[in-house]
């Protein structure tokens, strides 16, 4: 067997390797990717052992080599992590699969490496004073990390800590299996037709194919998503209904059709157990409080103080709700019924709907009109290139341009949009890195987004045609996009989304979905594909007021998960246990106005918590919108376009990534903390 070739070998011959200011989409095969990652990694390894062996750790001589080399690894990994999302076939997925734990073993080695620790400790107490708030700000983002990954724990403390992280991912793993198996193994059938009545066609047809595939006549359903939703937002027959809530709301438990058989009960309690015990040997008190170590809330109070003031604030709106929804059905409401009657209360209430909105919004025109939002706030233009790499003749390549006062424009960045749905992409809608911005002293780069949604496709020959859903949407990652192109830090570790505390990263994004819900921005932008007449303004005003339909209920269902998942980590106790279903009433008895049945189990199929990264962290979506708002309300105090509010957004938050503290930026540019009383007002619930 050859030996695999070196970096310097491939660095001429594969196109993954070789680094453009842009990827080259028209070279990059699925055979370069492993080849190409580790040679790449084995480089990377050889010369952090060059900089661990320096004598007498500096700035420059440990922490920006080691910037250059994290972004010239996230710059050769983001192609194949895009192409994987968006353009998956066999071949390129076995690579990407395979280069996963290359980089997980590459990550862990570097978060546990005791002589880079030792390093950055150096650098901290020696050049302190030399360094700039931006350097001391990387370097204190890498000590945190490295402390909160254990690599300053001793001995027998560092290897248990290690073996309960490793645990715990499979503990992850195994409540998700146990999940997605109930999910699978429950399955409803249906003898006559009148029982599906209110279904749409697609998911009644696709009953049927499945019940002939199983030599069954009628219809069977699964428990996948969009048919557990289509059951309990449009079935008529309260007993459907109520078979899929419950066999939902039961999965992975000891309730429901498949009581037992799944049962996470006894997986929650050793998560709980272990995360506490890893937080107790970082020195945290519990998990809550481990986890705030990285976040913009400052304390375990602080976040439960803010979701037990919007519970309060939102809980008249939603006694009124429920009581006008319950008037509407005629009929005391269980459970199952209250997703289905509110759908029928916008429908009548509203008459607007998503689908009718389309011709409106002609993708062509929606981009015309973001552009002109985004270049009256930023001052940025949009310049389409045509001779840019592309991986398919869908998606587009943008330069960014700023124009300074002499009107001189200037390319910051650029951003690639790949707006419509296809076979073999990821669902979704999302921005991520393809560059990101550095400025060092072996070389810089301007930041590059991938901006990524799934819109339906136009008709042969025909634009796109997008409903309101689509537009937020993409506004929301415009967002994103602007907060990566707008930094101005120099260190790629916390340029951009890098390094910005978690509960403060979706700020940008959810602020620039705003501006889709302005009457002056929507009569720009929606304008009828064959007329070109802007939408009436009695719709305006209709699709304007369902953003705040049962709003609060909304909100209290929001804060349950929040404040069950936050107490859960707080109040660990190894003496009691998890107590899950405990303090799971206890949050039900204090903030919700609709009470679930007994027997739901909710908390056996969170998988946010469980098994994905809102451990602790589940508040963070109220959080971010609380942000949002009331950054937005800066804008409309002074005008939605207002040029001195905008250049203050920029420079406190916009372009500071993670250089500095998150709750001080937002001080700096609200001029005092964030306030929930914008966001209140927005859901129409304030009081
Ligand atoms: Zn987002």
């Amino acid at each position: 067997m050859n030996p695999a070739a070196s970096f310097s070998e491939l660095k001429s011959t594969n196109p993954l390797l070789n680094r453009g200011a842009l990827p080259a989409f028209d070279l990059i095969r699925p055979e370069h990717v492993e080849a190409g990652i580790r040679a790449l990694l084995e480089d990377s390894r050889e010369r952090i052992r060059e900089i661990e062996q320096a004598d007498a750790p500096t700035f420059q001589s440990v922490i920006e080599p080691l910037e250059e080399l994290n972004h010239r690894l996230s710059r050769v990994w983001s192609p194949v992590g895009h192409l994987n999302g968006v353009m998956n076939n066999e071949a390129l997925r076995g690579q990407y699969n395979a280069c996963l734990p290359l980089l997980s073993d590459y990550g862990t080695d570097l978060s546990q490496n005791e002589r880079l620790f030792k390093a950055f400790e150096t650098v901290r107490a020696s050049e302190a004073a030399a360094l700039d708030p931006e350097q001391l700000a990387v370097v204190d983002h890498a000590l945190i990390d490295f402390r909160l990954a254990g690599v300053a724990l001793d001995g027998a403390k560092k290897e248990r800590f290690k073996a309960v992280m490793l645990e715990l991912s499979s503990l992850g793993a195994k409540f998700e299996e146990n999940v997605l198996d109930s999910t699978n193994a429950f399955t409803f059938e249906v003898e006559a037709k009148e029982q599906l009545a209110g279904l749409n066609a697609m998911i009644i047809a696709q009953a049927r194919e499945r019940a002939e595939a199983a030599g069954k006549s009628g219809w069977l359903l699964g428990l996948d998503q969009p048919t557990y939703v289509a059951v309990v937002t449009d079935a008529r027959s309260p007993d459907l209904r109520k078979a899929f809530y419950q066999a939902w709301s039961t999965r992975a438990s000891d309730q429901g059709p498949l009581a037992g058989r799944f049962d996470n009960a006894a997986v929650m309690e050793s998560i709980l157990r272990l995360r506490h015990e890893s937080a107790q040997l970082l020195g945290f008190p519990n998990y809550a409080a481990y986890a705030l170590a990285r976040r913009m809330a400052r304390s375990v109070d602080e976040v439960l103080d803010f979701l037990r003031k919007i519970a309060a604030a939102a809980r008249p709106a939603a006694e009124r709700e429920l009581e006008e929804l319950t008037q509407f059905a005629g009929r005391k409401l269980d459970a199952w019924d209250v997703t289905y009657y509110s759908e029928r209360l916008q429908e009548q209430r509203y008459s607007i709907s998503q689908e009718e909105l389309r011709p409106y919004f002609p993708l062509p025109r929606v981009l015309d009109g973001l552009f002109a939002v985004i270049q009256r706030l930023f001052g940025l233009s949009f310049r389409q290139r045509t001779d840019v790499a592309m991986w398919h003749p869908d998606a587009r390549y943008y330069d960014v341009l700023a124009t300074d006062a002499s009107g001189q424009q200037t390319v910051i960045g650029g951003c690639f949009l790949d707006p419509y749905a296809r076979p073999n992409k990821r669902s979704g809608a999302w921005m991520d890195d393809c560059v990101g911005r550095k400025q060092l002293s072996t070389g810089s780069a301007l930041p590059v987004a991938y901006l990524v949604c799934n819109a339906l496709p136009g008709a042969e020959g025909q634009p796109a045609q997008l409903t309101h859903d689509d537009v937020v949407t993409l506004f929301h990652e415009f967002g994103h996009g602007l907060h990566h192109l707008l930094t101005r830090v120099r260190y790629p570790s916390i340029a951009g989304i890098n390094g910005v505390a978690w509960d403060a990263v979706e700020l940008p994004s959810q602020f620039l979905e705003n501006y889709a819900w302005q009457p002056e921005v929507l009569r720009e932008i929606a304008r009828h594909v064959q007329t070109g007449e802007t939408l009436p303004e009695e719709k305006i005003a209709q699709l304007l007021r369902t953003r705040s339909f049962q709003a609060g209920l909304g909100t209290l269902r929001q804060i349950e998960f929040a404040l069950f998942d936050f107490r859960l980590h707080a109040e660990y106790d190894p003496a009691l246990g998890g107590r899950v279903l405990q303090i799971l009433n206890e949050v039900r008895d204090e903030v919700s106005v609709i009470r679930p049945p007994e027997w739901n189990r909710m908390p056996n199929n969170f998988g946010h918590i469980f098994a994905g990264g809102y451990a602790a962290g589940y508040y963070s979506y109220k959080w971010a919108e609380v942000l949002s708002a009331d950054a937005f309300s800066a804008f409309e105090e002074a005008g939605i376009y207002h040029a001195d509010t905008a250049r203050r957004f920029v420079d406190n938050i916009l372009s500071r990534g993670g250089s500095r503290d998150a709750l001080d930026a937002f001080v700096a540019f609200r001029g005092r903390p964030p306030d929930i009383a914008p966001l209140l007002r927005q859901h129409g619930i304030a009081t």
